[in-house]
C-alpha cells in the first residue's frame, strides 16, 4: 500500500513506498528523511465520486425494486478508522505427532515447528458490532492511502470516533483467524505466536451515508466509498456529531526533515530500508524519533582476516535475564543448564547472558532464526571495538528497532528449546526475558559462495536469507 504524496520540494504527486523509511523525489531529485514511521501514523482513502453523483444512482437502484418515489432525507461523507497492521507473523508450535503401526499399535514423537509468514491485515477501529465490513479485504493492498488532512478529506466530511486504541489492536491482531501449524494426527501443547517489525497506521475509510424516505419507513443506507457498494449493517451515526468537530491528529503526522547527519552536515546514503543511517563521512548513527535524528551509540566487531572484504550485518546484542516461574536466571552457567549442549566445560561461569538477534531486514524467517537461536546457544565472546576505521559502506542496513528486538529474542526461547525437552519447555512456557543491557552491533561476515559466514563463531546463513540493502 503505497503513500501518495506530494512531494515538499516541487510539489509533484508522488508514491512513498509502505515500507521506505526515505524518500525520493523522482521529478525533482530531492532527498528527504519522513518523520513518525515509527510510530502510529493516520491516513485516508480518498472516494470515488461524491454524494452527489452516488445519490441519483442509488435512487434509481430502490425503484428497481419496486418502491416508488424514495427521498433521499440527508447524506452525509463519513470516515470509518481502520487498523492496519504489517508484518511478520512467527509462530512457534510444540505438541505431539501420532503414528499407527501395522501391528495396531500406537505411538507418538514429539514436533517442534515455527511457521512463519508475512502478516498484513486491516480490522475496525471504531463500534462496529452490526456493521458488515469488518475488513477492508485484500483491495486496500493496490490503493494509495494519503496522510491525514481533514482539509483534503473535506471540512464537511464526518469522522467516527476511534474506540479500539493500540494496545487493543495489537491484541487482534496476535489473535490469528487460522491455526497456522496445521499437521494431520498431531496435538499441539504449546503455541506461541509473536509478530515481528510490526507497523500500525490508522486508516479513515470513506463511506456514503444516506437518509432515506421509503414509503412510511425511514431507513440509513451505507455506501462504500471506493466500491460503491452498499453495505449491510449500521454505522453507529448517533456516535458522530459529538466528535466532528475535533481537528486534533489522531496520531503523528507525516512530515520531512533534510536527509542530512546532524553532526558533519554531509548527505546521508540513500537506503530506503534502513532505520538507522550510517554517516559514511563522520560514521555517527541517526535514528530519527519525534520529528528530529537522535544519535545510536553502535559498536563494531573488527574483521580478523586482513584485508578482507568482508560484510558486516547488524546484531542486537541483548544482556538479558530470563525470569521464570522457578526463578531468574542471568549467568551462562544456569543458561547451559536450561539449553544444555556439547561443550568444553570451563567451570562455574557467572557471566551474563547475551542474546543475539538480527537487526538487518528478514526475507527468510526461518533461516535468520536458526543463525540467531544459534549464535545465542553458545554464548560466542566476541571481539568489540569503537566504529573508528569502520567501513561504513561495508554495513548491511539496520532495521528492527530494539522493542522488537526483545519480542525476536522471547522467541529465541523457544528457537533454543530441544522439541523432546520436557523441563526446558516447562520452564519458558511462561518466561519472560528481561533486558539488563544493550548494544547495537555490526558483526563480520565472509562471503564463501552463496553463504555469509560469521568470523568468530563459523555459523553461516545463505545470502539470500536477508536483505543487505
Ligand atoms: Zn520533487
Ligand atoms: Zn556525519
Amino acid at each position: 500500500m503505497d503513500i501518495a504524496l506530494s512531494c515538499p520540494q516541487c510539489g509533484a504527486e508522488v508514491d512513498l513506498e509502505e515500507d521506505s523509511l526515505v524518500f525520493h523525489c523522482q521529478f525533482c531529485n530531492t532527498t528527504l528523511k519522513p518523520t513518525g514511521r515509527n510510530q502510529v501514523q493516520s491516513f485516508f482513502f480518498e472516494p470515488k465520486g461524491g454524494l452527489s453523483e452516488i445519490a441519483p444512482a442509488l435512487l434509481r437502484a430502490i425503484q428497481k425494486k419496486g418502491i416508488s418515489s424514495p427521498k433521499i432525507l440527508d447524506s452525509h461523507l463519513v470516515y470509518a478508522p481502520y487498523w492496519r497492521v504489517k508484518g511478520l507473523l512467527f509462530q512457534w508450535a510444540f505438541g505431539k505427532i501420532y503414528k499407527f503401526s501395522t501391528m495396531g499399535g500406537q505411538s507418538f514423537d514429539y514436533f517442534k515447528k515455527l511457521r512463519s509468514v508475512p502478516y498484513h491485515r486491516t480490522f475496525p477501529a471504531f463500534e462496529s458490532k452490526r456493521f458488515g465490513l469488518f475488513s477492508l479485504g485484500l483491495r486496500v493492498q493496490a490503493m494509495k492511502m494519503r496522510p491525514y488532512n481533514r482539509e483534503k478529506m473535506g471540512l464537511d466530511a464526518l469522522l467516527l470516533e476511534q474506540t479500539v486504541d493500540l494496545k487493543e489492536a495489537v491484541q487482534t491482531a496476535l489473535k490469528t483467524p487460522t491455526q497456522v501449524v496445521n499437521q494431520p494426527r498431531s496435538k499441539v501443547d504449546f503455541l506461541h505466536t509473536g509478530l515481528i517489525g510490526e507497523g500500525y497506521s490508522l486508516i479513515y475509510f470513506p463511506f456514503f451515508c444516506f437518509s432515506i424516505r421509503l414509503g412510511p419507513k425511514e431507513e440509513l443506507v451505507v455506501v462504500d466509498g471506493l466500491s460503491h457498494k452498499v453495505i449491510k449493517g449500521e454505522l453507529p451515526l448517533e456516535e458522530i456529531s459529538r466528535h466532528t468537530e475535533s481537528r486534533q491528529l489522531p496520531y503523528q503526522p507525516l512530515d520531512f526533515i533534510p536527509f542530512q547527519c546532524p553532526n558533519c552536515g554531509w548527505d546521508l546514503p540513500y537506503q530506503p530500508h534502513a532505520r538507522v543511517h550510517l554517516c559514511t563521512t563522520c560514521k555517527r548513527a541517526w535514528q530519527e524519533m519525534g520529528g528530529e535524528f537522535q544519535e545510536m551509540e553502535y559498536k563494531i566487531s573488527p574483521s580478523a582476516t586482513r584485508g578482507s572484504q568482508s560484510i558486516y550485518l547488524p546484531f542486537w546484542r541483548l544482556q538479558v535475564a530470563i525470569h521464570t516461574k522457578e526463578g531468574s536466571i542471568s549467568t551462562q552457567e544456569e543458561f547451559f543448564q536450561l539449553f544444555p549442549q556439547y561443550r568444553v566445560s570451563k567451570g562455574p561461569d557467572t557471566k551474563g547472558i547475551y542474546f543475539y538477534v538480527p537487526a538487518f531486514r528478514i526475507r527468510n524467517p526461518v533461516a535468520v532464526d536458526k543463525l540467531a537461536a544459534s549464535m545465542t546457544r553458545v554464548q560466542p565472546s566476541i571481539p568489540v571495538s569503537e566504529p573508528e576505521d569502520f567501513e561504513v559502506e561495508r554495513a548491511a542496513d539496520a532495521w528492527l528497532p530494539l522493542g522488537e528486538a526483545m519480542e525476536m529474542a522471547h522467541l529465541l526461547l523457544y528457537s533454543m528449546t530441544p522439541k523432546r525437552a520436557k523441563r526446558t519447555l516447562t520452564m519458558v512456557k511462561d518466561a519472560r526475558v528481561k533486558l539488563i543491557s544493550k548494544e547495537l552491533l555490526w558483526l563480520p561476515f565472509q562471503e564463501q559462495g552463496i553463504f555469509l559466514r560469521q568470523e568468530s563463531t563459523d555459523l553461516a546463513i545463505q545470502k539470500n536469507c536477508l536483505q543487505i540493502h
